[in-house]
């Protein structure tokens, strides 16, 4: 993992990804270690829960779209909106935004 070299970061994006922490720079998109950062335990354990829950709207043999994975990610990105807001409390000294999974949408069969 790279480290942001931003020297002052105050602008945070919350988004899931494989093998990542939830919170990257904004600026220059690096992902950060959210251990950094002074979130409460239980907060980290539901980022982490809603972080492992990622892609499972994901047909890994078609590369499309598993049946009901738009509903997946879209009850993903709900929760993703709520644990945002709870971030935006924790750590009120950062602009934060959150950036929704958008797979399963740009993916589906229609
Ligand atoms: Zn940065």
């Amino acid at each position: 993992m790279q480290a942001c070299t931003c020297k002052q970061y105050k602008k945070l994006k919350v988004e899931a990804d494989f093998s990542a922490d939830p919170l990257w720079c904004a600026k220059c998109y690096m992902n950060l270690d959210i251990e950094d950062f002074s979130l409460s335990e239980a907060l980290l354990k539901a980022l982490f829960e809603w972080i492992g829950d990622y892609g499972t709207w994901i047909d890994w043999e078609t590369d499309g779209v598993v049946a009901g994975g738009v509903a997946l990610e879209a009850a993903h990105n709900e929760r993703g909106v709520v644990l945002t807001e709870l971030v935006k409390q924790q750590l009120s000294q950062f602009d934060i935004v959150f950036s929704p999974s958008t797979y399963a949408v740009r993916h589906r069969e229609d």
